[in-house]
């Protein structure tokens, strides 16, 4: 009889290299066996002994691939009469329905760059990829991660490509994208007046003369198209700006490298390290000079992003271009674009170069956007290289599907014990959005063989999530589960950091709707995974005409300062005119088209607009961010607080005062983060004793804001209060889904 150990890895262990990784371990340990992959994860059986088999789990820890990771492994002895002559790969086979996990799209890697100069048949191939890098959501139709099963289908592997995609020592063994310069996806362009066909390095060139003359491009990526133009170019920049119409909004920059983006940019070790990691995300970087002022007006942090495709990489080495604005290929609230003849009819007229080509995107995926905070990355657009990567859990959330909030859109299922995040989509009030948030839907109950047994959504019944949830309830059957909307934001956070006692949830936000029908946004609850108490929240201010007031900030300034009956100060009376602002006061007087809130989000706006620095959001947060960033980081002190409840009358009354005596905005937009952050953590620290609770929760889209953040933080740190907040989860609407989803696992599957 022989003692065999069979191992079994669960973890993202399909697609990223890590049969062959076994193989060659299993080589150098001397080992015999096999190892199989399943839709459950990765199977290894080594004929040795236990001695053996722990020495090469421990190297398979510590030398494994970077994108891998293992969840969780399990080895078990069988006897067996048979032994091993070698160590064998055995061909894929499906096991049962659960899943393994599909890798993110990874950027590609140094290996493939260095491949691009050396390998006969991949001299300047730009879709070169390998075990370890390339296309891999963006591309997988159905599971198992099969060549046949993705996009790269059409493509049929040259004699060349299938010797590497069979060897195993090779490092394209089983690389589902594999290409070359013979076999594989190739680019194409066009400009205004022809069509031309020309090779790789021509459109390179083209693309390089086309951003260097000030022209626009048009390029399809990994995930979607992009826009490019150069970001030294201000005439350029405009008219890109009139093109997407994105007013404001700032543009993201791909640098070279991050010394050249050093130039206009801090970046400490944990910025850098993001920067260059495999997932490649945009990452907002304060500035020390400014690149062009029309890229991120008034703001003093960029989003930098380096190369992760070939063709960004060539674009760089084969140009003196030193800042490249790279933005998606959208306009207004669109979806990024992803289809060829879309792409074509829409970006090719308003581009001076278009470039395409032939390999289809299945899933969008926009580039992601991260920030640093607290020797930490937070996530603020999660979507390429990270989508999807489940939230892995202790809790059983198979079956349940939780569809989100509205503006920022994402929805999340749950797989066994995980929680996958759909990417971000957008503001489901644009049509087109709504369409891509159905079709996604859609698509992961397909690929992840997700059967909804039950769902989650918002109470807001007008949001066209909550309306979609309905409908599917309706239709099929399958329990519907309405949850508070900042009830979601606090459990998003208490799921990535497992908790489950009660715990304080501070929810600042810009809006959702409370249980008692009004617009909540600056909450205080008490709260465990199924249900919360609201113990206080942030005073309830009229929202005159509804939506409007949250777009038009300056009309909160009036509503803030008639609910403490604060005179107008002179410079806001004058810019915005004295009959609209007592348009405003008759309307909330009269109870005209007026609703209520206690969102702190409108609370920002207010500050922003009579101060000056922002009368109305051009985009969702504007007036909030370009406070943030107005403010001085050297002014210390804070507004006197008021000695009732939660009360913002001393707050407007200082503000007020100091806009009298001109003080700088720069001061004023200081001063107003110091006193919020004393207000919540005065209140906090009265909570937590009143209600006998330890645990702090942020959540909620204000908390994007690193000023703020960091005050608190700070604070709660010299108190030594444990708190906590999201970073591989979006804290703003992105994120509800996770909260959704984790309530509904409390209460369908009671963990
Ligand atoms: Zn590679
Ligand atoms: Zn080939
Ligand atoms: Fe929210």
């Amino acid at each position: 009889m022989h003692n065999h150990y069979l191992i079994h890895i669960d973890g993202l262990v399909q697609g990223v290299g890590f049969r062959p990784f076994i193989y060659k371990l299993a080589q150098e340990h001397h080992l015999h066996g096999c190892v199989d992959n399943r839709n459950d994860g990765v199977y290894i059986e080594l004929d040795c002994s236990q001695k053996d088999a722990e020495l090469f789990i421990n190297d398979v820890f510590k030398k494994k691939p970077k994108i891998a990771y293992i969840h969780k492994y399990s080895i078990s002895l069988l006897r067996t009469s048979s032994s091993f002559s070698d160590f064998h790969i055995t061909a894929s086979k499906e096991h049962g329905s659960e899943i393994t996990r599909i890798s993110p799209d990874i950027a590609v890697c140094p290996d493939c760059l260095q491949d691009m100069e050396t390998q006969p048949h991949r001299i300047r191939y730009p879709f070169i990829n390998c075990t370890h890098c390339g296309p891999r959501f963006s591309i997988i139709k159905e599971l198992p991660y099969d060549r046949s099963q993705t996009t790269m289908e059409s493509f049929e592997m040259c004699q060349h490509c299938r010797s590497e995609y069979e060897n195993i020592t090779d490092r394209r063994f089983h690389a589902q994208p594999i290409a070359c310069n013979h076999c594989g996806p190739y680019y194409s362009c066009k400009n205004n007046t022809d069509t031309s066909s020309l090779d790789y390095f021509s459109i390179l060139q083209e693309i390089v003369k086309t951003v260097k003359s000030g022209g626009i491009v048009s390029m399809k990526g990994l995930g979607g198209y992009n826009l490019l133009c150069d970001a030294h170019n201000t005439e350029s920049i405009l008219r890109l700006r009139e093109i997407k119409q994105r007013e404001k909004k700032p543009f993201a920059i791909m640098f070279p490298d991050e010394k050249t983006a050093k130039k206009w940019l801090y970046i400490n070790k944990t910025e850098s390290d993001i920067l260059h990691s495999w997932r490649r995300p945009i990452v907002l970087l304060k500035e020390h000079t400014k690149l062009n002022c029309e890229l991120n007006q008034g703001f003093t942090t960029l989003g930098a992003i380096l190369p992760y495709l070939p063709i960004h990489f060539d674009l760089f080495k084969y140009s003196n271009l030193d800042a490249v604005v790279f933005s998606s290929g959208n306009f207004g609230d669109e979806p990024i674009i992803i289809e060829n003849y879309d792409a074509e009819k829409k970006l090719y007229p308003i581009s001076d170069l278009f470039v395409s080509h032939n390999r289809d995107i299945h899933n969008r995926v926009d580039d992601s956007i991260v920030q640093y905070i607290d020797n930490n990355i937070q996530i603020i657009r999660r979507s390429r290289g990270y989508t999807p990567e489940p939230i892995v859990t202790e809790n059983y959330t198979e079956g349940i599907l939780a569809f989100g909030a509205e503006k920022t859109a994402s929805f999340a299922i749950g797989k066994s014990k995980d929680i996958i995040l759909s990417q971000h989509i957008g503001d489901l009030e644009n049509m087109e959005t709504f369409e891509f948030y159905r079709e996604t839907i859609h698509r992961f109950c397909k690929l992840f063989r997700f059967n909804p047994r039950y769902l989650v959504s918002d109470l807001h019944p007008d949001y066209l999530s909550t309306r979609l949830a309905k409908e599917i309830s309706q239709k099929t059957g399958v329990p519907l589960l309405q949850v508070q909307h900042h009830h979601a934001h606090a459990v998003s956070v208490m799921v990535e950091h497992n908790l489950y006692e009660d715990v304080l949830a501070i929810c600042m936000d810009g809006s959702g709707l409370g249980t008692d029908n009004c617009s909540w946004g600056g909450e205080f609850l008490q709260c465990n995974r199924k249900e919360f108490i609201r113990l206080s929240h942030f005073p309830y201010i009229a929202l005159p005409g509804g939506d409007k007031a949250a777009k038009e900030g300056w009309r909160m300034g009036v509503s803030f300062l008639h609910h403490y009956d604060l005179p107008i100060p002179e410079t806001f009376k004058r810019t915005i005119g004295i009959e609209k602002i007592n348009t405003i006061k008759t309307m909330i007087n009269k109870h005209i088209n007026t609703y209520y809130t206690s969102s702190c989000g409108r609370l920002f706006d207010a500050v922003s607009a009579l101060s000056g620095i922002c009368y109305q959001n051009s985009f969702q947060g504007e007036a909030a961010v370009l406070l943030e960033h107005t403010a001085s980081d050297r002014e210390k002190s804070s507004y006197p607080l008021s000695t009732e409840e939660l009360s913002f009358h001393s707050l407007f009354k200082g503000i007020i005062t100091d806009l009298e005596q001109n003080i700088p905005q720069a001061i004023i937009a200081a001063k107003f983060h110091n006193t919020l952050a004393d207000i919540l953590f005065n209140k906090a620290l009265e909570l937590l004793r009143e209600n006998g609770l330890s645990k702090i929760v942020l959540s909620g889209g204000v908390f994007q804001n690193k000023r703020l953040l960091q005050l608190l933080i700070q604070k709660f740190k010299v108190k030594k209060i444990p708190y906590y907040y999201t970073s591989r989860i979006p804290c703003n609407d992105a994120g509800i889904s996770v909260g959704q989803l984790g309530i509904g696992a409390a209460t369908f599957y009671k963990n």
